[in-house]
Parts: C-alpha cells; structure tokens; sequence
C-alpha cells in the first residue's frame, strides 16, 4: 500500500498530482470496445481503467426470476486480481457484491425497464486497474455500454465522487484522497433529469461543507456528461461515415 503523505494539498493549493481541488482528473472514453457484447465502452479516469460490457434485453433464466412488468437489471462489479496493489482475490468479495448492487440501483432509474417486461439484461464491469472512485468510473461507463446496446434510456448516468482533504472540499478522489482524507462522497446523476440517482458518503462534512461539495459533485457529473455524448457521437457519427 501507498504510504501516508502529510499532507496533501500545498501550500499553493494543489493536490498531490497537481490538481486544483475542483479539477477532474483526465478522462478518456471509448464506446464500442469489444465485437462479441451487444454493448461495451472503456473509461481512463486518472489511473482507473475500466470496461463495461452488456448483453440484453434477453430471455430470463431460470424463469421464476422473470418480472411481468419489467426487465430485470443485473450488475456485476470486478476488479481484476492486478487491479490493485496487492493482489485481490479473483472470487466476488462483499466489497464487490455491494457495489454491485449499488451500481445497478444508480442506473435502473435511467433505464425504461418496462418496455422489456420478463427479460434481463446482464452488465459486466471489469475494473482492470484502480485509483479511487471505481463505483463512479463504472457507473459512467456502464451507462454507455448501456445506450450502446440500444437500450431505450431516459438520460444517461454520470457519476463522480468529492470529498474533503486536508480541510478543503475536492473533486474526484484518488486512491491516497479516499483512504487518507476526511470525507468521500460518490454521487451520480442524470444532468437532463436533474435526479440524483446514487448518494453516498464516508466520514464527516458540516451542512455547509456537505451542500457545497455536492454542487461541485454535479458540476464534475455535467463535464462528465459532455465526455459521454461526445464518446457516443464518435461511435456512431464514424459508423454513418462508413455506411455511406
Ligand atoms: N482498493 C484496493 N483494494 C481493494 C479494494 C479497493 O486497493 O480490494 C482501492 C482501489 O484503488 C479503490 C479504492 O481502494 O478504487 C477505493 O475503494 P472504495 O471501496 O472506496 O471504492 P471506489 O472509491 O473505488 O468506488
């Protein structure tokens, strides 16, 4: 594991890698990344690399679990054993399962699941390298993967955490923020909904402190969002061009 910094913003006030606290850390995404799913999209987000893939709407196996009014969302997060400093158990961890569950509850409220009533659709997270802030990197890039496969959205889910360092309010934690700083907060949001579709918080923020960072937690989603809609447009702009 990393060791403990002292400190981690300067005196300049920048952060260890040279942010200014409400900075994103740079972001690359790529929608379309593998033949065979019938959705996927990369994300690079600071040191994160994580891939996305969809298979659905699909019939439901074992039927009982089918829905007659909706289809069934199902979210699976992994890291890779090599995602991480110290080598992870490739077996699902409760971390895992957890954030699963959390990452399919982020998306459901963009998704119209009625439209596909007794069918699933499978989401397979890969996280093949982690710095902080996977379950928001993941939710982003899953919301991609999502409208790739074609499945009829109501907006697509932008995702960021902030937290508090050393006393003042940042965005988008790495790693040695999360573990080391005062406060971390995901947050995911749909930017043409104005709804909040995920909100979590670790340690302790005043009122104040809390309202200001979840204003520059929406902020960082809305750059987010500029992200995603020109990574969908590079998909599918490029495909017109080769059709014509
Ligand atoms: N992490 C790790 N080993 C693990 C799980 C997590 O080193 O088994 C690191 C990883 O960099 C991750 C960070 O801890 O991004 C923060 O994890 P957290 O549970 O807060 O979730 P995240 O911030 O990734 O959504």
């Amino acid at each position: 594991m990393s060791s403990k910094p002292e400190r981690l913003i300067d005196e300049k006030g920048l952060r260890l890698d040279g942010r200014k606290p409400d900075e994103l850390r740079p972001i690359k995404i790529e929608v379309g990344v593998l033949a065979n799913a019938d959705g996927s999209a990369y994300i690079e987000q600071g040191k994160n690399k994580i891939l996305a893939a969809v298979y659905g709407p699909k019939e439901l196996h074992p039927k009982h679990l089918a829905l007659p009014d909706r289809m069934v969302l199902r979210c699976r997060y992994h890291m890779a054993p090599f995602s991480v400093q110290e080598r992870k158990s490739p077996a699902p961890s409760r971390r895992e399962i957890e954030l699963s569950k959390v990452i399919r509850e982020a998306l459901e409220p963009a998704i119209f699941l009625e439209y596909y009533p007794r069918t699933a659709t499978d989401v397979f997270i890969e996280v093949l390298q982690a710095d902080g802030g996977t379950r928001c990197a993941s939710i982003t890039v899953a919301s991609l993967a999502l409208a790739d496969a074609g499945i009829p959205m109501r907006d697509l889910v932008a995702a960021c955490s902030v937290g508090k360092v050393d006393g003042t309010i940042v965005l988008d934690l790495m790693d040695v923020e999360d573990k080391v700083g005062e406060a971390d907060l995901p947050l995911a949001y749909m930017p043409n909904l104005d709804a909040i579709t995920l909100l979590q918080m670790d340690g302790n923020l005043t009122p104040e402190e809390f309202e200001k960072a979840v204003s520059l937690a929406i902020e960082g989603c809305k750059k987010i969002y500029n992200m995603q809609r020109e990574a969908l447009k590079a998909r599918y702009v490029s495909v017109k061009e080769v059709e014509e």
